[in-house]
């Protein structure tokens, strides 16, 4: 059999996984590799069984060993079979990019270029480009871009209010998260066929965390911007900050900017607010009063842009949920969604905690829905065109 190989290499993770080369349909094993450095974990799987392997802690210290061991893994479950593809999750596109592209000389070092627009991600898909040409030698590498979603987005959601020279030289709003709104658009034609081509707001609610107003199966607006601070406060980052706050930061705090940076990606957000961690698992455990804060704060700013992305659409039809917290957390999305009565939204409370599909009311205008989101498959589907292409 001929097989696609997935690489998602994330700011604090790697995902992998493999799929068959001619048709959409479920892994045929995946798995993931975190904690880099001091509490690695390798686990996987193969198929639908569910059996999971775990390696030695030592074997994986950074992103580039725990590519390595994927590979390893991957090639040691599928051997006999031919890879004829590697497909990346690529965060940044840049303006051009709205389709998956074949990673040319040319595309990667255009690809390389948009680093410093996506520090903490950019850099390790690269990475993970290159170790997958030095693993699977002649193999096409074909980049899944998280930006290109929102590339039919009207100039008004995707420009700043500077001089309109920055816009032209590329200094836009992108939008991120596209593989899992793409991902989960599909999956609500699937759900609810009659409303998923209607007004549909996707909550992408993760470590990441960002929505995306789609109408017509098309991202029209998303909270996330230039880079992936905008938007929503995330497990680390600032999300939505007044720029007036790092010229602060900069010429009366005396910050360098590569400072700015890493308080800005690494220690705001749930982690910055609460003191105490950047997991929504360990926040909702916690009796901290701070940590209680943290989580306010992210509800308040969600409920703040649904509102706006309902503003934008004229009214919603579909809200899904998605991402680890957006799954995972009756308690978020119910603290979202209370009181949303006024936008035709009400939540079924028992649904919800019972970890449902559809979470809304039936009285509810809005239909709510939890849609586990699977980039690796999106990225599988994409690629598939592309060497089809070919
Ligand atoms: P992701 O980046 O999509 O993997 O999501 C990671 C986030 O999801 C972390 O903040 C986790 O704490 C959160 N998460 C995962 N499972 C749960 C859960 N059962 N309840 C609350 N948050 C969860």
């Amino acid at each position: 059999m001929a097989i696609v190989v997935t690489l998602n290499v994330g700011s604090s993770s790697v995902k992998f996984a493999a799929f068959d080369a001619a048709r959409d349909g479920a892994a045929l094993a995946r798995g993931e590799a975190d904690g880099f450095g001091s509490h690695a974990r390798f686990t996987a799987g193969v198929g639908s069984s569910g059996a999971s392997e775990q390696t030695p802690e030592t074997e994986i210290k950074d992103h580039a060993s725990a590519v390595q061991a994927a590979f390893r893994w991957l090639r040691k479950q599928t051997s006999g079979e031919e890879v004829v593809g590697v497909g990346h999750r690529i965060v940044h596109g840049g303006a051009r990019h709205s389709q998956p592209v074949l990673i040319e000389h040319e595309v990667f070092a255009e690809l390389t270029a948009l680093n410093s627009l996506a520090p903490l991600h950019q850099p390790h898909n690269l990475a993970g480009v290159q170790a997958a040409k030095a693993f699977f030698p002649g193999t096409p590498q074909v980049a899944c871009f998280d930006t290109a979603f929102h590339r039919a987005h009207p100039y008004v959601a995707d420009v700043f209010a500077i001089p309109k020279s920055f816009y032209e030289q590329g200094v836009r709003r992108y939008g991120f998260h596209g593989l899992s709104y793409e991902y989960v658009t599909m999956a609500l034609r699937e759900i609810d066929p009659e409303r998923a081509g209607g007004r549909v707001v996707i909550a992408h609610l993760g470590n990441g965390a960002s929505m995306c107003a789609v109408k017509d199966g098309r991202s029209v607006a998303s909270t996330m911007g230039f880079s992936a601070l905008e938007g929503l406060p995330m497990g680390t980052r600032c999300g939505e900050l007044d720029p007036g706050v790092v010229l602060y930061l900069m010429q009366e705090r005396k910050m360098s900017a590569a400072d700015v940076a890493t308080l800005l990606y690494k220690q705001s957000g749930l982690l910055g607010l609460s003191g105490l961690s950047h997991d929504m698992r360990a926040l909702e455990a916690s009796e901290s009063a701070d940590a209680r804060k943290a989580i306010d704060y992210f509800v308040y700013r969600a409920r703040r842009e649904l509102g706006a992305m309902a503003a934008i659409l004229g009214g919603i039809d579909v809200v899904a949920f998605t991402g680890g917290i957006g799954e995972n957390s009756a308690a978020i999305r119910e603290r979202i969604c209370e009181g949303m009565d006024w936008l035709g939204l009400v939540l079924d409370r028992e649904a919800n905690r019972a970890k449902r599909t559809t979470v809304s009311a039936q009285a509810s205008a809005v239909q709510a829905y939890v849609v586990a989101t699977d980039e690796e498959r999106m990225i599988a589907r994409q690629m598939r065109k592309v060497l089809a292409r070919k």
